[in-house]
């Protein structure tokens, strides 16, 4: 265990670690994401954690996340071999035994090259219509099936729902169907999109999700997996609801309406990495225009700030000096002018070399970071690994 940490401390160590690694540099905490991970289980105890890799496929964040006991989500085959590789030669716990219990590929739409290369694992796949069953049937026929239904998403911050999903008249159709073809139906899956702050569309989606299963069971078909995917929320700020709120809401439902013996998984993605970083990056650049200080950083949104674009998230700039506060506007280093940071942040006074730093920032960020202009992603530094 680490020594408890001053903020003050905190502020010097990355301020360290930026002057002697250079910038822009990815800081990137295990202790934090272990946290996370014990926040999640002690919370939801009946729920094994399938990391959903896409949130940041850092093959470091695997490996912890192994050790401690989570499986994961994929969603492409180069990432379920992240997975793979990463954690094959790592002793599994009980409940990691069979490969279904470590990885599921949730992606409902998968490419038949992707099919074939994924049937020699007897994989744990999702699909949410009759041609991607047929593709499986065909193409992967040792893999186990989870359906994907269609729910609600209001009040998400990332909305995921509307390009997938079931809708709940044809689900037990689907799951007829695939019996019907040879195939087993071992689960029910859902995602209420990212950054959920409304909790009614976990309580609706599993209120659907049991009227599903139970037409399925009065018709000669128990599924034994109940997926509750991903979309649980990180205090970015004071508007987020409480996690612990909604795991009680959760915990409650499932007493209420599954059968005793149901296995419970979830897809937390941005819960278990969104504040396990930090991002330190320099100021290459300065100008005043309409008499507004601008800063030009080495880093944007081409790069690990996407989460700008892809995400609809924030992540206000701090400086590590004091001096009085103006409005100023911060772009990222590329020619395009659509690379800009924020136009109104807080900032002091500040000089070419000067460094700023971003918190919270672990999650779709430098996952979709590009190499555009021909600058590359910020280098990544792992900390209490
Ligand atoms: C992206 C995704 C997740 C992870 O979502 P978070 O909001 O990061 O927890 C989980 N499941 C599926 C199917 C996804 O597409």
């Amino acid at each position: 265990m680490r020594m408890k940490e001053t903020p003050k401390n905190w502020l010097k160590k990355i301020e360290r670690i930026a002057k002697l690694k250079g910038t822009p540099v990815f800081i990137l905490d295990h202790e934090k994401i272990r946290q996370n991970y014990k926040e999640f289980k002690t919370a939801l105890p009946r729920v094994q954690a399938y990391f959903a890799v896409k949130a940041n496929s850092n093959p470091e964040i695997v490996k912890t996340l192994y050790k401690i006991g989570a499986s994961f989500d994929v969603a492409s085959f180069p990432e379920f071999m992240v997975v793979y590789q990463n954690i094959k030669k790592l002793p599994a716990k009980k409940r990691q035994d069979f490969i279904w219990d470590k990885i599921i590929y949730a992606n409902t739409i998968k490419r038949i090259e992707t099919l074939h290369e994924l049937d020699q694992y007897k994989p744990l796949v999702t699909y949410d219509n009759i041609e991607e069953l047929k593709k499986i049937v065909k193409h992967a026929p040792h893999a186990g099936l989870v359906l994907r239904i269609r729910v609600p998403n209001t009040g998400s911050m990332v909305e995921l729902s509307s390009k997938f999903g079931a809708s709940p008249g044809e689900a037990v159709d689907l799951i007829i169907e695939a019996f019907k073809l040879g195939i087993v139906v071992e689960g029910i899956s859902f995602h209420v999109g990212s950054q959920c702050n409304n909790f009614e569309n976990y309580m609706q989606a599993l209120q659907i999700s049991a009227s599903i299963m139970k037409e399925a069971a009065s018709r000669g078909h128990r599924i034994k997996i109940l997926d509750i995917g991903g979309g649980f929320p990180v205090k970015y700020n004071n508007k987020v609801k409480s996690f612990k709120l909604l795991a009680k809401k959760l915990n409650a439902e499932f007493e209420r309406l599954f059968p005793k013996d149901i296995e419970i998984l979830a897809e937390p993605g941005r819960f278990m990495v969104a504040n396990a970083a930090t991002l330190v990056t320099k100021v290459i650049g300065k100008a005043v225009r309409d008499s507004k200080p601008c800063y030009y950083l080495d880093d944007g949104v081409y790069h690990t700030f996407s989460g700008i674009v892809f995400d609809h998230c924030t992540y206000p700039l701090k400086a590590f000096k004091d001096g009085e506060k103006k409005v100023s506007a911060v772009f990222g280093p590329t020619c395009d002018a659509f690379d800009t940071i924020s136009v109104a942040e807080v900032l002091p006074d500040l000089e070419i070399g000067d460094l700023l730093y971003a918190e919270n920032i672990g999650a779709y960020s430098i996952a979709s970071s590009t190499y555009f202009n021909g600058f590359p992603p910020a280098k990544i530094v792992h900390i209490n690994k």
